[in-house]
């Protein structure tokens, strides 16, 4: 653990005192002890980096580009240690590790080619000699509120736009995956002098809980706040960032659901369910948790996932061919177990969902994979039970499953596994799917960095990574050019002193 630290520019006696204990959920071990942070120390980094932004948004943007540059060569460099202290925190298995990594590696060469193209538009004028267009600056400072299931990718996401388009960031990491944000910060710091003109506290770590969380939220020097997290957690945001009109970004709960038509290809089906709804141990917003599948191949269907089901190996995530990691703690297979009580008693068949390996890991928590067959769409299949616990339920036509699809609180990720045409289009138009993330013979998880991504409903509204997302980080001025030796007004109003 030590050299592994040690690897990411971070000494492990730095981090061995304080009240915050950092626990693997590999196997309970202690992994460091951090003072926790709250409202004085977030006071501070906002103000260190309000006076950064002063900087930092006269530096043109392909410039600030470079600096996502090398700090994407610090994360290629250092893509094994970062992956693997990713595992060790969250309990995904090292490939799912790595490739978080790999997502912040995407996002640093997508910004650097976007820091060559923020650009508005211009307006046909409606008076002779004008020109109108828009641009886009610098928004200010940016606090970032991260959760423990992908703790360096979407704050990633996050601060390489933000820099490209001349903002600071300030980061509060989830209180269960603090390390790795310290170790991408350490990162970021190496790359910065290799930049060596970055104006310092560009990017800021704040150690701490819901406290320190608030205290940013509250701020009136945090021009953006984006928080990804639970819709709880996203209900006592929102409203108070918009209580002092601050910009809010919100990346909340999902409830991801497949359609699998009569046409649909098994053999994709099972392997895109399979990663979908046990990777990363369900601990994924976008985890497929709602199985809508046509009676005429629900039998086949399930046969064939109940075996993968009891065949996927759980175990410890830093060995090779483990495709299950444990749950982040205890309360979280508390809360799985309570559900999948509940689900019995009203009539489920449920397989799998047992605790597995408590006496090599007395202190972690492992299950089986569960599948809940049910009749209806219940109390439980309205909310995000955060666990590898999937519900499978039976349809007859296109339009019952689509219903069932949308009549949910949350709407971040969709699919349906198709080979009709007519099902695929009508499944991805208006009156489809009403999911921010809308596939087709694709699992709903795993997305690129290239697409905006986000969701509808409860999962907030916000859109983050790809396409226009950048747009959140700055602010658009329209500008009106008179060229001409007239003062004409604007919808022909006259106005003259006579
Ligand atoms: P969580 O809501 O418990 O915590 C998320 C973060 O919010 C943590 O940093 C926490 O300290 C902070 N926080 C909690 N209450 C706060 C408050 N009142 N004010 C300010 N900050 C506060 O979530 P979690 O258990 O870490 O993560 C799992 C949840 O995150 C799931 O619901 C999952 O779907 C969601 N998630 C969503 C996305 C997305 O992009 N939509 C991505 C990853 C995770």
């Amino acid at each position: 653990m030590n050299e592994l630290l040690r690897a990411l520019g971070l000494e492990a006696a730095a981090l061995a005192e304080g009240e915050l204990c950092v626990v693997s959920p590999i196997d309970g071990r202690t992994l460091a002890r951090l003072p926790m942070q709250g409202a004085p120390e977030v006071a501070a980094a906002v103000s260190a980096a309000q006076r950064a932004f002063l900087e930092w948004r006269g530096v043109p943007a392909p410039r600030r580009g470079e600096l996502v540059r090398l700090f994407g060569e610090e994360l290629r460099a250092h893509k094994d240690p970062l992956g693997r202290l990713v595992t060790l925190e969250t309990g995904k298995i090292l490939q799912e590790g790595l490739g978080e990594v790999q997502e912040m590696i995407d996002i640093c060469d997508f910004a650097l080619g976007l820091s060559r193209q923020l650009y508005g538009l211009t307006m046909a004028s409606e008076r002779p000699g004008h020109r109108m267009m828009e641009t886009w600056h610098p928004l200010g400072v940016v606090g970032v509120i991260s959760a423990f299931n992908f703790p360096a990718a979407v704050w990633a996401w996050n601060a390489a736009l933000a820099l490209v388009c001349g903002d600071p960031v300030v980061w509060k990491p989830s209180e269960k995956t603090p390390l790795t944000a310290l170790a991408c910060r350490a990162l970021f710091e190496r790359a910065a002098a290799r930049f060596g003109q970055a104006p310092a506290n560009l990017v800021q770590v704040v150690v701490g809980g819901r406290e320190a969380g608030m205290a940013l939220v509250d701020h009136p020097g945090v021009a953006l706040v984006s928080a990804t997290g639970s819709t709880r957690m996203g209900r006592e945001v929102g409203p108070r960032v918009a209580a002092r009109f601050g910009r809010c970004l919100l990346e909340l709960g999902g409830n991801n659901a497949m359609i699998v038509a009569p046409s649909a290809d098994l053999d994709l089906a099972v392997r895109a369910i399979l990663f979908s709804a046990v990777g990363t141990a369900g601990q994924r917003c976008t985890t497929l948790r709602r199985l809508i599948v046509h009676r005429d191949v629900a039998d086949a269907l399930l046969v064939r996932l109940k075996q993968a089901w009891a065949s996927v190996r759980v175990g410890n995530p830093l060995e090779a061919g483990t495709l299950v990691g444990p749950l982040i703690d205890r309360h979280a297979f508390e809360r799985m177990q309570a559900v999948i009580a509940r689900l019995a008693a009203a009539g489920a068949r449920i397989t799998g969902g047992e605790r597995m390996l408590a006496e090599a890991f007395p202190d972690a928590w492992y299950v089986r994979p569960c599948i809940a067959e049910v009749d209806a769409q219940g109390a439980e299949m309205h909310e995000e039970t955060f666990a590898p616990l999937l519900y499978a339920l039976r349809y007859d036509t296109l339009e019952e499953a689509i219903a069932l699809h949308n009549d949910v609180p949350q709407g971040l990720s969709s699919c349906i596994f198709t080979n009709d045409l007519r099902e695929a289009e009508a499944f991805l138009s208006s009156s489809g799917s009403d999911c921010g993330i809308a596939n087709v013979n694709i699992g709903p998880s795993g997305a690129e960095i290239g697409g905006a991504f986000g969701g509808e409903k409860e999962t907030g509204g916000g859109r983050e990574s790809g396409s226009d997302s950048w747009r959140s980080y700055m602010r658009r001025a329209t500008n009106t050019v008179n060229y001409s030796r007239e003062l004409p007004l604007a919808q022909g109003i006259r106005f003259e002193n006579v």
